[in-house]
């Protein structure tokens, strides 16, 4: 078990198990190692029955015929040879050109990835929002080690995990709907998660599929 702990300036200890599979560990400053140590081990059986939760990250080589998760559905690569790097969707095909051995199929992929799950996110925060009542402030993408996405309350600014691009929509849905919420109730109270069972009533079995979703980026 990877633990990686960091002092800051927060009132209580907490434990957080990332999707990387490591265990990061937040004490409050002035808390002795003896007393965080010793609580960590008392999490100890929760702590791995967490790591067993987390699917392992999927190994790919990128090679022509390789078959990907995009937005839950199975999308088969194709690789050809051809005057500029790109990566587009057709139907369920992933089509990639490279321009040379050397060029970054992960990043292409990647990239072609995160314009998919733009659109969607798009789509389901033009969905919701109005239905919500809030106004966020558009959105960003990028990796995420531990969390599917986050509000900043103050500006409206949403970030979602990369990572969603391989879920089904009805897993993102779920997300987005989540981090909108917080638009109305920035904590995780028990206000907060009645809001979440009336805009999305399933939200926990969407959530339970979300977190056993094979993962493709961290
Ligand atoms: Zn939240």
């Amino acid at each position: 078990m990877k633990i990686q702990a960091e002092r800051r300036d927060v009132r209580h200890l907490y434990i957080r198990v990332r999707r990387d599979r490591t265990v990061l560990v937040t004490i409050p400053r002035a808390m002795p190692d003896a007393v965080w140590q010793q609580f960590v081990e008392s999490r100890r059986a929760w702590i791995e029955a967490s790591l067993a939760k987390i699917p392992p990250p999927a190994q790919y080589a990128y090679t022509d015929g390789e078959v990907h998760w995009l937005l839950g559905r199975r999308v088969t690569l194709r690789v050809q040879k051809g005057g500029e790097n790109r990566c587009r969707i057709d139907g369920d095909t992933a089509v990639m050109t490279v321009r040379s051995a050397h060029s970054d199929r992960a990043a292409l992929l990647g990239a072609c990835w995160a314009q998919e799950l733009s659109a969607v996110l798009s789509d389901l925060i033009v969905q919701w929002a109005p239905r919500m009542a809030v106004h966020p402030a558009g959105f960003t993408i990028r990796r995420m080690k531990s969390r599917w996405g986050s509000c900043q309350t103050r500006t409206g600014a949403l970030t979602f995990a990369l990572d969603l691009a391989v879920k089904p929509v009805a897993c993102i849905e779920s997300v987005v709907v989540h981090e909108l919420n917080h638009l109305i109730e920035p904590s995780h109270s028990p206000r907060f998660h009645a809001l979440m069972t009336h805009w999305l009533p399933d939200w926990k079995e969407r959530k339970r599929r979300l977190e056993a979703f094979p993962r493709e980026f961290s």
